[in-house]
């Protein structure tokens, strides 16, 4: 089966409301036949990134989310918020979160259920550390978060899940990873997909990690490779374009 390639922006802490519908407007005329795209704004500019996107290809999703319906959790936004809000989908477990602060892969796979239920769509972020790589951990990482962000969806959810597999020292730090090391976790998060829920061939998996106009393509070739989670280039239009248009083929 092919599976339509994938591009989304992960703008973090970065553009205010009328920079992100510049942004879109910028962007939605340049984005190629044959790909799906996605820009994920602070909360903050999710309204005018949603308005600016109307009757474009151009889906935008949230960057986090909790978890509860509804409640006394200072600082945070539910599912129906972002609902509310238009946006189509939601990024969950990126490592940033994970890393700073504090969320566990329990955590993620609350979101991600609460986010299936409430009808957006989700990109779950995994990947290891470099001291997981360099301690040959990469693959036992890769399976618990695997296994935890997705455990308890249905099939029908799991294959609507795009997994976005960025290794922590690819991110935002110019060390891309090989086109082989990609292709290697990429095949072996498909397998765990497979064994787990029997949807491996419908799942997409996006790389992330240090994805430029200049290394998109190579990435993109690979067979288990559909698209990419693009943080740092994805803040010029020009760039992101390019690079959906690399994942496009
Ligand atoms: C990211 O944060 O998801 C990411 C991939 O960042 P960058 O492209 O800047 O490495």
């Amino acid at each position: 089966m092919s599976r339509r390639p994938f591009v989304a922006g992960n703008w973090k802490m970065h553009k205010t409301a009328p920079e992100a519908a510049a942004f879109v407007r910028a962007f939605a005329g340049k984005v190629p036949e044959g790909v799906d795209v996605a820009v994920c704004p602070p909360f903050t500019a999710l309204a005018a990134a949603v308005e600016a996107a109307r009757r474009t290809e151009v889906a935008v999703y949230a960057q986090n989310m909790h978890q509860a319906e509804k409640g006394a959790f200072t600082g945070e936004v539910s599912a129906g918020m972002l609902l509310d809000a238009g946006v189509d989908g939601v990024l969950i477990g990126h490592s940033e979160r994970r890393q700073f602060f504090g969320e566990t892969d329990e955590g993620v796979n609350e979101k991600a259920l609460r986010a299936h239920a409430a009808g957006l769509r989700v990109i779950l972020a995994v990947g290891e550390t470099a001291e997981e790589r360099e301690a040959a951990l990469t693959e036992i990482v890769l399976e618990r978060q695997v296994r935890a962000g997705l455990d308890g969806l249905s099939a029908k959810q799991v294959a609507a899940t795009t997994i976005a597999y960025e290794p922590v020292w690819a991110i935002g730090t110019g060390l891309t990873a090989t086109p082989e090391i990609a292709q290697a976790a990429h095949a072996f998060i498909r397998g765990l997909v497979e064994g787990a829920h029997g949807v491996a061939e419908r799942v997409r998996i996006q790389y992330g990690g240090s994805v430029k106009p200049d290394n998109a393509a190579e990435l993109f070739a690979r067979p288990d490779i559909d698209g990419g989670l693009i943080g740092g280039a994805s803040l010029d239009p020009a760039d992101l374009a390019a690079i959906a248009s690399a994942a496009a083929g």
